[in-house]
């Protein structure tokens, strides 16, 4: 973000987003089936949301919490996928993208992060469902 003021209060740490998120391994994550056809689906989906989750620092592909619905002739739908982001959430705003809401997430699980930061959500997400086939 070229020409963005630094300044020591209120602003999201995208620096430290990025850098969370470059350590955050694949192994960490939920490895259930649903969790796993959105990381394979998600960028190649919704590839603006991607790029913009990614100007804040974020890996889409890397959610904190994802909320799954049950798979339905050949589509699977999120009800909502949370990702954290590091810093003060002052300067974040709630915005629409491809049809999809990034707002500040009202409730969240527990975070083990002992820095300053906040949860996102996004929603609604409808993926194809793969089904274990991540051959493409
Ligand atoms: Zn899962």
């Amino acid at each position: 973000m070229a020409g963005q003021k630094i300044s020591a209060r209120g602003s999201m740490n995208i620096n430290r987003t990025k850098l969370y998120y470059d350590q955050l391994e694949t192994k960490e994550l939920c490895d259930c089936a649903s969790c796993k056809n959105y990381y394979h689906e998600i960028k190649s989906t919704y590839p603006n949301l991607a790029a913009y989750l990614s100007t804040l620092g974020i890996d889409i592909e890397k959610p904190f919490e994802v909320m799954p619905l049950e798979p339905y002739e050949g589509y699977i739908e999120y009800s909502g996928v949370q990702y954290i982001v590091f810093g003060k959430s002052s300067e974040f705003k709630n915005m629409t993208i491809s049809g999809v809401r990034i707002e500040l997430a009202d409730s969240h699980p527990t975070t083990d992060v002992d820095e300053e930061h906040f949860v996102i959500e996004i929603y609604p997400i409808r993926l194809k469902w793969v089904n274990g086939d991540y051959s493409e």
